[in-house]
């Protein structure tokens, strides 16, 4: 059985805290794209985590953590964030990187930081982690995969051939040092000893692994309105957060993906620059980010404070279909308590006609919300287990928000902990 995690919102939905937790009935974990440019944070056992790149089972020894051949594969990173796990004590995770896997290069990440300086104001507020330069180049078709370390004759040829185009770029755009072709070759060596033993043909793998009917969750990174194509272009991701990518990035047929659990938050952030119709500004956003303080609301990856919002609901409804959601999971509900009233967009006003429907990015720029306005509990709802033990106003505003969803909200989490969490049948 294959189950996709995936996010509904801006990402930070909270898809580690809830792939770690079900990573525990399952055999295989994988990531299917993006890089290390977003964090997943998770608490449990061994203390308090941000994972980049490592999928988010790596904290069970039973299960085979996969980096499908969809990821933006950043070697010494991969190789830095297992050590911080054995270091914490976390017994060293079984991990197989796809030989399909592409390799971000040390001047994607240079070009990534050139790039975002010299569009100043109008950078994408991106994390700099090489990403979009690494996808740009994997479309072009200069970008290397792991396979082609092991062919040291034509890795050389091509190492030679795309420097001369890189440096061409950093000379006359950014004015900065060439690459040597030479000291790149030898990084590349390096990375070739550093992941050999995890290398494998993974679709194949996987093609046994689904014949002996082994469990196995697809673990998105980011969400919906950062996907490139459904998303809020230009200011998303460069690689595909949604479920049906899952097939490509981790090479299964696709309809193998039984179950998509779409993580839809609570209320709403984001990080980075785009339009953002609900978002809350001042003492209000100040309030709530602090009070999801336990939620991350400073960037795993970055610590930038994350831009606040209330929920969503033509965002996330959006969100979750465009994933093929089948079921939902509502997190950071908890972070909610402290509100007399919380206000729900509902619609979207858009040069004085109200939709439901999420627009392209020219009309989302000029949407206002239209707000509706839910009872607050006014409660601590953390170590409560049985759905019917929740005050009637938090199962109300779930409620509320399943129906704006169109899709069952399986479960509700109430505090970043494995075990925080209400299953509703
Ligand atoms: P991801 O990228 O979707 O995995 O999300 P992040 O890990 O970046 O952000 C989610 C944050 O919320 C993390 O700090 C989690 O520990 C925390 N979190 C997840 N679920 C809950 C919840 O139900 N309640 C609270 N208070 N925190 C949660």
């Amino acid at each position: 059985m294959v189950r996709a995690i995936v996010g509904a919102n801006w990402g930070d939905e909270g898809k580690g805290k809830i792939t770690d937790m079900l990573a525990k009935e399952s055999d295989i974990i994988i990531r299917f794209q993006g890089g290390s440019n977003a964090g997943h944070t998770i608490i449990n056992d061994h203390g308090k985590f941000a994972l980049h790149l490592l999928p988010s089972g790596v904290f069970y020894s039973h299960t085979v953590n996969i980096i499908g051949n969809g990821v933006a594969l950043n070697i010494p990173y991969l190789f830095n964030e297992i050590r911080s796990l054995t270091e914490k004590g976390v017994p060293a995770p079984k991990i197989l990187v796809s030989d399909r896997a592409q390799i971000l290069m040390p001047y994607h990440v240079l070009f990534d930081t050139y790039e975002e300086d010299r569009l100043k104001g109008r950078s994408f507020g991106s994390t700099k982690s090489g990403i979009a330069p690494f996808y740009s180049d994997k479309y072009a078709k200069i970008g290397f995969q792991v396979s082609e370390l092991f062919d040291t004759p034509t890795l050389k040829e091509k190492v030679e051939r795309v420097c001369q185009l890189k440096n061409v770029t950093l000379e006359h755009l950014y004015h900065k040092p060439p690459i040597d072709p030479k000291e790149l070759l030898n990084t590349l060596f390096e990375y070739r000893d550093m992941v050999k033993p995890y290398v494998y043909d993974v679709s194949s793998y996987l093609y046994n692994a689904i014949k002996e009917g082994k469990n196995i969750l697809l673990e998105g990174q980011l969400g919906s309105l950062k996907d490139p194509d459904h998303g809020i272009y230009p200011m998303v991701t460069s690689s595909s957060t949604l479920a049906a990518y899952g097939a490509i990035g981790a090479g299964i047929p696709p309809y193998e993906i039984k179950t998509i659990t779409a993580v839809v938050k609570a209320y709403s952030s984001a990080v980075g620059a785009g339009a953002f119709v609900s978002e809350i500004f001042g003492a209000q956003a100040d309030d709530l980010r602090r009070r999801g303080g336990d939620a991350g609301e400073f960037g795993a990856t970055t610590g930038r404070p994350r831009r606040m919002g209330w929920f969503d609901a033509v965002a996330s409804r959006y969100g979750c279909r465009i994933q093929g959601a089948t079921e939902a999971a509502l997190t950071v509900l908890d972070v909610l308590g402290y509100l007399d009233e919380i206000p729900v967009c509902v619609g979207y006003d858009i040069d004085g006609t109200v939709t439901k429907d999420f627009p392209t990015t020219p009309q989302l720029e000029r949407a206002k919300p239209v707000y509706t306005t839910l009872p607050g509990w006014k409660c601590d709802i953390r170590g409560i287990r049985d759905y019917k033990k929740l005050p009637k106003e938090c199962q109300d505003y779930v409620e509320f928000i399943e129906k704006q969803l169109e899709v069952p909200v399986t479960m509700v989490s109430n505090g970043p902990g494995r075990s925080e969490i209400i299953y509703r049948t």
